[in-house]
């Protein structure tokens, strides 16, 4: 299922809005989380992001179940990342959606981001890009910085991963590079999916045919581990070693070889 599913359209489902984040595109930064996500990548971090309604999870600090996820309104968000402008302003920061998938409620987040917008408030986003390129080109219009996942070359094991082939998000990974000057291509490498060095190879070969020349590494981590056990399901990737920036320089190379530009 890829078409946004709203039930309520003046509401989207959020599960945090997180302040003060330096990690998600420049300057200080909010980022909203919506909650929902067509994707079901087995190393998922936000486990407790991926189904679009409200659910129970064990929170280890107030020792007690609590709810994920609310239904909030266009002010409701406004104003609670509007309490951060200054910060914003100071560190040429802004919001960045996140989630989940900020395209599952994509007529809701696109127009939060032209309410945002329209206030001075630079945009950002990270996504899988997995909806219609309709959706997606409507929603990118409103944002000032991309940041969208490529997990797999080979759309068979993409399928595997994720549960949903790669030929959608290659689509709009390209139209993105098209149609908007501020596009990062991030790769996640995770361990027994896509980290040997032959998907390195088959990466290389497919971003040349993309006309792809910069790309960034995301090793893979453990930060979501705990989430799997407070919400009492299977973790695929539980005592699999975290992997570091020096572990990927093979594969870097080889990226770096066929002419892409790589961080990590
Ligand atoms: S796309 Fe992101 S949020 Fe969705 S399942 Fe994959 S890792 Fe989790």
């Amino acid at each position: 299922m890829i078409a946004e599913s709203n039930k309520v359209k003046d509401k989207a489902l959020i599960f945090n809005i997180q302040k003060y984040s330096i990690h998600d595109g420049p300057g200080i930064r909010s980022v909203v989380f919506f909650k929902g996500c067509p994707l079901r990548c087995f190393w998922c971090s936000n486990p407790e992001s991926q189904l679009k309604k409200p659910e129970d999870m064990w929170d280890n600090t107030k020792k007690a179940i609590t709810t994920v996820g609310e239904y909030k309104t266009y002010d409701d968000i406004i104003n609670e990342v509007l309490k951060d402008r200054v910060f914003y302003e100071e560190s040429g920061g802004g919001v960045t959606f996140s989630g989940g998938e900020v395209l599952f409620q994509a007529e809701f987040a696109t127009e939060l981001a032209r309410r945002l917008r329209d206030l001075g408030i630079h945009m950002a986003c990270e996504t899988t890009g997995y909806a219609s390129t309709k959706t997606f080109s409507h929603f990118i219009e409103q944002m000032d910085l991309i940041f969208i996942d490529f997990k797999h070359p080979d759309s068979k094991q993409h399928r595997l991963g994720t549960g949903v082939p790669n030929e959608l998000v290659i689509k709009n990974i390209m139209y993105a590079k098209e149609h908007h000057d501020q596009v990062i291509v991030r790769i996640p490498i995770i361990p027994n999916f896509n980290d040997s060095l032959e998907v390195a190879h088959q990466f290389a070969h497919k971003l040349n045919d993309m006309h792809i020349d910069a790309i960034e590494l995301l090793p893979f981590h453990q930060f979501g581990e705990n989430k799997y056990k407070y919400l009492n399901r299977d973790y695929k990737m539980k005592n699999v070693p975290q992997l570091h920036a020096e572990d990927l320089e093979d594969y870097k190379q080889i990226l770096e070889a066929a002419g892409i530009t790589v961080s990590i």
